[in-house]
C-alpha cells in the first residue's frame, strides 16, 4: 500500500466527483474569507483612526466651549474633566488620556496614578510633535484575539488657541503635548466574532454538503455502478445470464437496461453461434465422410477401370485360340487401353531365348530382336520373375538398346514376365516417355494383363498343340487321314479354281503282315516309321504326305499330271526299295517294298471321293500285278473285285476313320 490509506485512492466515481466539487468550491471560499476579511479590517481601521481624530476633536471642542463658558482655564480644565469622567462612554474607546507637559511630566491623566510623574514614552511623543496621527496595523493572524489590539494615536499639541495662553512657552519646539490613544473599538471584535462564526458555518455547511453530495452520490451513483459493474463482471466471466438492475430511467438506469438488451443480444448470438458450429462441425464430418466417398468412389472407379480394362482384355484374348491372333490382340488392345505408346511382347523361344514377336508401334524394327535371359531389363525380368520398373531410363545402367537406335532410352520403363504355372512364356514391355511415368497401381494393372496375356498365350499354345496332335499321325508324325482330308479338299478346290491339275498317289507297304507276324508288331511300327520317312525325304514341300491307315499312306501332289505323279511314285516305290529298312529280312525278298496307285484330277475324277477310289483301284492294280510297282488308274479297274467296296468303304474315305482291321482285310 502507498502512502495513502485505500479510502483516498479515488476508485469510485463518487469520490472523485466529491473531491473535485469540494477541492474547488473550499479554496473560493477562502479566497473570499480572505478577500472580504481584508475589506473589513480597513473598514474597522478606517473607523478607529477617525474615532480618535473624532475624540480628540470632541475634547479640543469640549475645552474651548468650557473655556469660553467658565472664563477661566482652570474651570475649563475642571468642565472638561468632569465632562470626561462623567461621561464615560463618549470617551468609551480611549485606552489613554493624558496631558504631557514639555518636560515629559503627565500633568493629567485619566489614570490619576500617572499625574505628575514623568512619562517613560513622553520623548516619543514630544518627538514627533503636536497633530500626528498614529496607527498600529493589525497583528496577523489573529490580530483581535491577543494582547495586540490595534491601537489609534493622536497627540495634540497644547499649543492651540485655547491653550496658547498657557502652554505655548518660550520655544515653540518645547510645547506639550495632549495624548489620546484609542483602542480598538469592539465593533473590530464584533467583526472578528461574526466572520469566525460565518467560518464555522460555512465549514459545517461544507461538512453537511459533503455528506448530503456523498450520500446522494453513493445512492444515485456508486451502488448503481456498482451493481452494472458486478453484472458486467459476470458476463465477462461467461455468465451471459447476469442482468443489472434498472433502478430509474436516469442515465444510469437506462445504462443498464441497455446493457441488459446487449447481454440478452449477446446471448442470442451466443446460442446462434453455438449452432453453427454445431452445423459447421455437422457439416465438416460430412464434408470428411463426403472426401472419403469420393476418393473410395475413385479408387472404385479406378478399380472399376482396371477391371474393365481386364475384362477387355481378357476378352479379346479368349476370342482366338489362335496364337498369331492372340499376339495380335494383345499389341493392338493393351497400348491403346493402359495409354502406353511404346509397347511389346517377347516370347521365349524353344531354345531359351527371348525374341520380340509383336511391338507397338509396328515394324518399327523391334521385331525380331532377341535377348538372352537376363540380359536387360526384360531379360531380369524374366530371370526372376518379378516385374522390374526403371522410372528413369537416362539414369538405368541395365537398360540396352537394341535394333539400330543405339541412343540411351528416355522416360520409364516397365518389364512384366509372363508366367504360366510357375513356366516363363515370355515378357511384356511397356514404356513411356515421361520420367516415371507409370504408377504403382498402373504396375499392378499391367502385372495382371501380363497374367491374362500368358493364360491366352498358353492356352493357343495348348490349341495349337492339340489341333496338331489331331491332324497328326502319332506314329510317323506325319498327317492323318482327317488332315488329308481336309487338305486334299483345299487342294481339289484350288486345283479346280485354278483349272491346274491335281494327283494323289495311294500306297501300302507289301506284305506287311508278314513282317508283323514275323518280327513282331513293334518291329513293324518301325518299318512304318522309317517307310514314312524314306517317303517324306523324297516329295515336295508342297505336297502332302499323310497316313491313310494301317500301312497305307497317300501323297497329294498339287499341279502335277498324271505321267509326273507316275515318275514320283516310281520315285518313292524306289527309294523305299533301295533303303536298308529295318527288319527287311524278314521278308521272303529281303527287302520291303511298296505298290503305289496313282490317279488324276480331272482326268481321272473331279470329286475328292472319286480320286481317291481310283487311287485305291490302281494300287489294287498293282498289287494284283504282282506288288512293288505303281499303277496308273485306268478306267474299269474300279470294278474289279480284292479291295472293300460299297458305303462303308465310302464312308471310311470321306470321314477320315481309321480302317478297321478285319481278318478279311488281313488276309485280302
Ligand atoms: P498286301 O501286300 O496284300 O498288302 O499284304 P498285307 O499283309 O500288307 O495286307 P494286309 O492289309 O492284310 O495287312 C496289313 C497289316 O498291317 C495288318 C495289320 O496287322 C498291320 N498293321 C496295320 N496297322 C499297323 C500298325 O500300326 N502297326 C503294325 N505293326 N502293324 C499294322
Ligand atoms: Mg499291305
Ligand atoms: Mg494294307
Amino acid at each position: 500500500m502507498g502512502p495513502f490509506p485505500s479510502s483516498f485512492i479515488l476508485k469510485s466515481v463518487g469520490k472523485k466527483l466529491l473531491w473535485s466539487l469540494a477541492i474547488p468550491a473550499l479554496a473560493i471560499s477562502l479566497l473570499g474569507v480572505a478577500v472580504l476579511w481584508q475589506r473589513a479590517d480597513h473598514a474597522v481601521r478606517e473607523a478607529t483612526r477617525e474615532q480618535a481624530v473624532g475624540q480628540a476633536d470632541f475634547l479640543a471642542t469640549t475645552f474651548s466651549l468650557a473655556s469660553e463658558q467658565a472664563g477661566s482655564p482652570r474651570d475649563a480644565h475642571k468642565a472638561v474633566t468632569w465632562a470626561v469622567r462623567t461621561n464615560p462612554t463618549a470617551l468609551k474607546h480611549a485606552a489613554a488620556l493624558r496631558v504631557i507637559d514639555r518636560d515629559g511630566v503627565v500633568r493629567w491623566s485619566r489614570r490619576i496614578e500617572e499625574e505628575d510623574r514623568p512619562l517613560p514614552d513622553a520623548p516619543r511623543l514630544l518627538a514627533v510633535g503636536p497633530g500626528t496621527v498614529n496607527f498600529e496595523a493589525p497583528k496577523w493572524p489573529l490580530p483581535f484575539l491577543g494582547d495586540q489590539a490595534n491601537r489609534g494615536e493622536v497627540v495634540y499639541p497644547l499649543g492651540g488657541v485655547a491653550c496658547a495662553g498657557c502652554h505655548v512657552g518660550q520655544s515653540t519646539m518645547r510645547v506639550g503635548v495632549l495624548q489620546l490613544t484609542v483602542d480598538e473599538p469592539s465593533l473590530r471584535r464584533e467583526v472578528a466574532l461574526v466572520f469566525l462564526r460565518g467560518l464555522g458555518g460555512l465549514w459545517l455547511f461544507w461538512v453537511l454538503l459533503a455528506v448530503g453530495v456523498s450520500l446522494a452520490l453513493r445512492v444515485f451513483l456508486t451502488r448503481p455502478l456498482a451493481r452494472l459493474t458486478q453484472a458486467m463482471q459476470r458476463a465477462e466471466e461467461g455468465d451471459f445470464l447476469a442482468r443489472s438492475p434498472v433502478t430509474g430511467d436516469d442515465e444510469i438506469g437506462r445504462l443498464s437496461a441497455s446493457f441488459n438488451r446487449m447481454v440478452a443480444r449477446i446471448t442470442s448470438l451466443r446460442a446462434s453461434e453455438i449452432d453453427q458450429q454445431r452445423d459447421l462441425d455437422q457439416a465438416r464430418v460430412e464434408l470428411e465422410l463426403k472426401g472419403e466417398l469420393e476418393k473410395t468412389n475413385q479408387q472404385l472407379s479406378g478399380r472399376l477401370q482396371e477391371l474393365g480394362i481386364l475384362y477387355d482384355v481378357s476378352r479379346a484374348l479368349n476370342a482366338t485360340l489362335n496364337l498369331k491372333e492372340v499376339l495380335e490382340g494383345i499389341t493392338a488392345l493393351v497400348p491403346a487401353r493402359l495409354s502406353v505408346p511404346k509397347f511389346s511382347i517377347m516370347l521365349l523361344s524353344p531354345n531359351g531365348e527371348l525374341e520380340v514377336v509383336a511391338a507397338q508401334p509396328a515394324n518399327a524394327g523391334s521385331e525380331g530382336l532377341i535377348f538372352a535371359v537376363g540380359e536387360g531389363i526384360c531379360g531380369k525380368a524374366a530371370l526372376t520373375r518379378k516385374s522390374v520398373y526403371v522410372p528413369d531410363l537416362e539414369t538405368d545402367t541395365i537398360f540396352k538398346v537394341r535394333g539400330g537406335d543405339n541412343t540411351k532410352g528416355r522416360g520409364c520403363l516397365l518389364s512384366v514376365p509372363m508366367v504360366h504355372r510357375g513356366a516363363l512364356l515370355g515378357v511384356l514391355n511397356f514404356e513411356r516417355p515421361e520420367k516415371a511415368g507409370i504408377s504403382a497401381e498402373e504396375i499392378e494393372l499391367c502385372t495382371a494383363v501380363a497374367d491374362q496375356a500368358a493364360m491366352a498365350v498358353q492356352n493357343a499354345r495348348l490349341h495349337q498343340q492339340t489341333v496338331e496332335l489331331s491332324i497328326t499321325d502319332p506314329l510317323t508324325g506325319v498327317p492323318n487321314r482327317r488332315h488329308l482330308f481336309a487338305q486334299l479338299d483345299a487342294e481339289i478346290n484350288r486345283a479346280n479354281r485354278f483349272g491346274t491339275q491335281l494327283s494323289i498317289l495311294m500306297i501300302d507297304i507289301d506284305h506287311f503282315k508278314r513282317l508283323n507276324d514275323g518280327a513282331g508288331h513293334a518291329a513293324g511300327d518301325d518299318v512304318l516309321r522309317e517307310v514314312c520317312d524314306l517317303m517324306r525325304r523324297n516329295v515336295r514341300r508342297v505336297d502332302t504326305l499323310a497316313r491313310y491307315g494301317g500301312e497305307e499312306f497317300v501323297v497329294v501332289l498339287p499341279q502335277v499330271t498324271r505321267n509326273e505323279a507316275l515318275e514320283v511314285a516310281e520315285k518313292l516305290r524306289r527309294a523305299v526299295e533301295e533303303a536298308p529298312v529295318p527288319h527287311r529280312d524278314v521278308q521272303p525278298s529281303g527287302k520291303v517294298t511298296i505298290s503305289v496307285g496313282v490317279s488324276n484330277l480331272p482326268v481321272d475324277a473331279t470329286d475328292q471321293a472319286r480320286l481317291v477310289d481310283c487311287a485305291d483301284a490302281a494300287l489294287y492294280a498293282s498289287k494284283r500285278g504282282g506288288r512293288n510297282r505303281c499303277t496308273a488308274f485306268a478306267q474299269g479297274m474300279e470294278m474289279h473285285p480284292g479291295r472293300e467296296r460299297g458305303p462303308h468303304a465310302q464312308r471310311r474315305r470321306t470321314t477320315g476313320e481309321m480302317p478297321a482291321v478285319t481278318p478279311a482285310t488281313r488276309e485280302g
